[in-house]
């Protein structure tokens, strides 16, 4: 049978880190249970909601009256993104998984809550798993107390020595950790002590994120426009953060961690089954202020804005701002961009196969500049070119 996943997104955080350019807001407490009563209405009345947003093609299917066909798929994950979605009452976080259970056929094998060191306390880890949470993604970002400052983080090294016992201890055996490379303050010696101080915490998983710069951060605006705000100043080179990212698939890779995805790393068998949906293209239904779906053939996403997604729910109408039909040409190239994400690489030949295409002449010159590797009908990114990524996406899609 076919699977399909959930997202949740949670868009509250209980400060903005100088480096985020998600759309998330700091509000009351208060406004965490209107929200929560429009995701679920969301959930429980998806499919009149979706119908009369006009998403209509289903996967697989331009028949009208199959249209909806994908949204009976066995719901065997679901993710719970932000935001800062651990900020939310245990209570609450059970009413949403009630209402998946009660919306769709599900038979949960990753039930995963990205939470914030400094908001894990017993009594809500114990209740995360009664709710049927297996697994906690941790925004650790740094061990280093001054990076952490830096950046605006509310927790601190300590948090995460206190935070992960608990969450043992209340049965949860998959944790993950996020790092971030790049961040003001860090120099080689920083980022070593980092890495080894998350290995010694033995997570099942873990992610590396390199340092974005962009307009959509307080941080980002201030290196574009060269100023010292926000320890700006202190934020390091690209060909240091490249360094970073390289000793840590060294570090990792001493300490039996599978390299599966370019900013990805699993002990065996604890890969996410929930991400690599989206890096296989298979389907996903985003519920929440901002959440993207794609059906297989068409890709939407809902209105950022909080109180106007719960706005718009109470009234009986689910705001989906952006929506969009993935044509050929588009299908093919997220085939190449997110196959190419994994380490396993692409099967060439299914590619050419299923959309009529030859690649031979795409990856020649790829090959021969040592960016890509071809064995057989499987292409992958060079190892040692994966810190440089970006540059060989824009070459692929010339
Ligand atoms: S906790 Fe995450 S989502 Fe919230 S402000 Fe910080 S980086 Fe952004």
């Amino acid at each position: 049978m076919e699977r399909l996943g959930i997202y949740l997104q949670v868009p509250f955080c209980q400060t903005k880190c100088t480096y985020c350019n998600f759309h998330t807001g700091v509000v009351a407490k208060e406004r965490f249970a209107p929200y929560v009563a429009a995701v679920c209405a969301e959930i429980r009345g998806h499919r009149e909601l979706l119908r009369a947003a006009g998403v209509e093609l289903g996967k697989g299917s331009e028949k009208q009256e199959d249209s909806q066909e994908w949204l009976s798929h066995l719901v065997d994950t679901v993710y719970f993104g932000g935001g800062t979605p651990s900020l939310l009452e245990a209570g609450q976080l059970q009413e949403i998984v009630d209402a998946i259970r009660e919306a769709f056929k599900t038979e949960f094998e990753e039930v995963t809550l990205e939470a914030d060191p400094e908001t894990i306390e017993e009594g809500k880890a114990t209740a995360w798993v009664k709710a049927g949470i297996n697994r906690v993604s941790f925004g650790v970002q740094s061990f280093s107390d001054k990076e952490l400052a830096a950046a605006g983080r509310m927790h601190r090294r300590a948090d995460v020595y206190r935070a992960v016992p608990i969450l043992r201890q209340a049965g949860i055996r998959n944790i993950s950790f996020d790092l971030i490379a790049g961040l003001p303050h860090q120099t080689k010696e920083s980022w070593t002590q980092s890495l080894e101080a998350l290995i010694a915490l033995r997570p099942e998983h873990v992610s590396v994120y390199l340092l974005e710069v962009d307009e959509g951060s307080r941080l980002g605006k201030e290196l574009l426009a060269g100023g010292a705000r926000y320890s700006a100043g202190a934020v390091p080179s690209e060909d240091e953060m490249a360094e970073f990212y390289e000793k840590a698939q060294a570090e990792l890779a001493k300490a039996g961690y599978h390299h599966y995805e370019i900013s990805n790393w699993a002990r065996p068998g604890f890969e996410s089954k929930h991400n690599l949906k989206y890096w296989r293209r298979e389907a996903y239904l985003g519920f929440g202020a901002g959440a993207h779906s794609f059906s297989g053939k068409l890709r939407w996403a809902n209105a950022h804005d909080a109180a106007a997604y719960a706005h718009a729910i109470e009234s009986g109408r689910l705001p989906v701002e952006q929506l969009e039909a993935v044509t050929e040409k588009m299908a093919l190239e997220e085939e190449l961009f997110l196959g190419l994400r994994q380490l396993s690489g692409i099967d060439v030949r299914r590619i050419e196969r299923e959309y009529g295409v030859a690649l031979a002449g795409r990856f020649e010159p790829l090959a021969a500049a040592g960016l890509v590797q071809r064995e057989g009908n499987v292409v992958r990114l060079a190892e040692e070119k994966l810190s440089v990524s970006n540059e060989v996406f824009v070459e692929l899609m010339r």
